[in-house]
């Protein structure tokens, strides 16, 4: 997002955005403590959080007795989980999922089908609106009640836009995402990269929640990276995966050799166990699969870690040990860059 000063809109709308996740975080508070958590004044409060009640965001819960002033009580409020769903579509090189959850993040149910990348992406986008409206129907929800559609795709994407840039391994070129879905779908569609998308659901419902400062790691098919500095998502995507790690090492998707990704992404992983599996490595894998290891594969890595394999196990510490390096590396340089960035947001740009 551009800086474009001190404007009143934005001073609204980030004060709203810090009401709503202060309420995310911590559950329902009266207005008078939200005031003193995020140093606003009782009068801003009141009228931010008037709209939101009027609107349905927010609603009143209970009442609770001020302990010094008997008889005096202060109304709760909190945000209202059932306001409305949301839906999430979520395309991954192999799989494509979707999802609709309440304001929770509570899934209300979950469809999954291949990424067919060699289809012309309008085709493919027409089958994701069609199974998004099945799956709608299916589950009882109707598009009124849905609050918008929220689409992640590997690789850089134009947010503004809602264009994928270029999703690694499912297309090359640019895809027109959030106009043709926001046009099948009569809902608003917001397009983001996955790892932020990830990342941004973990500072929702999860670690996030608590911590102001994380490094969120992705470890699939591909591996990447996202810093949260003061409860914001850093703008840049850490690519991990990416950071050399061997010598002329295997060639890399990004056209580099050596790269973390080609030692620990999951079909890395699958292909070095192959090789490395034996009867006499690793007797219980091998005897799980009768000797073929052509049926070790990325898509049943789950299945190994519950086997107590010693020989599978000294070969994950070893693809956990080299993840582990390299997330210190990232760790090490993106909060120097992070802090780099705020001092020179806060001493030029101003
Ligand atoms: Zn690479």
């Amino acid at each position: 997002m551009v800086y474009s000063g001190i404007n009143l809109e934005n001073v609204k709308i980030s004060n709203r955005s810090a009401i709503l996740k202060l309420l995310n975080d911590c559950g329902a508070m009266s207005r008078k403590d939200i005031a003193q958590r995020l140093g606003l004044t009782p009068a801003t409060v009141t009228q931010i959080s008037m709209k939101l009640l009027a609107a349905g965001i927010l609603c009143e819960k209970g009442e609770l007795e001020e302990e010094k002033r008997a008889g005096r009580r202060k109304v709760l409020i909190d945000i209202n989980y059932t306001y409305r769903y949301v839906l999430s579509i979520c395309i991954e090189a192999a799989r494509t999922y979707i999802a609709i959850s309440d304001l929770r993040g509570k899934s209300v149910g979950i469809r999954e089908f291949s990424t067919d990348g060699t289809r012309e992406p309008e085709k493919f986008l027409k089958q994701i609106a069609a199974e998004s409206k099945a799956f709608m129907w299916e589950t009882g929800i109707v598009k009124e009640s849905v609050l918008g559609v929220g689409v992640s795709v590997p690789g850089p994407v134009d947010r503004e836009q809602g264009i994928s840039s270029h999703a690694f391994r499912i297309w090359n070129e640019p895809v027109h995402i959030g106009e043709y879905l926001q046009k099948s779908l009569e809902l608003p569609v917001i397009v983001e990269n996955n790892i932020k998308a990830f990342a941004e659901g973990e500072l929702i419902y999860g670690n996030g929640k608590n911590q102001e400062n994380l490094l969120f790691i992705k470890w699939g098919p591909g591996v990447g990276a996202a810093l949260i500095v003061n409860g914001q998502i850093y703008q840049r995507i850490v690519e991990i995966g990416h950071y050399i790690v061997e010598k002329d090492g295997k060639p890399c998707r990004c056209g580099r050799k050596g790269c973390l990704e080609t030692k620990v992404a999951t079909h890395a992983v699958a292909e070095r166990i192959r090789e490395t599996c034996t009867r006499e490595t690793m007797p219980r894998l091998w005897k799980r699969v009768n000797g073929d290891v052509g049926r070790i594969e990325a898509r049943n890595i789950a299945q190994w870690f519950s086997m107590e394999d010693e020989g599978f196990r000294r070969e994950m510490d070893d693809i956990i040990d080299e993840i582990a390096r390299a997330v210190v590396n990232a760790g090490t340089m993106s909060i120097r860059t992070a802090w780099s960035s705020t001092a020179r947001c806060s001493s030029c740009r101003a």
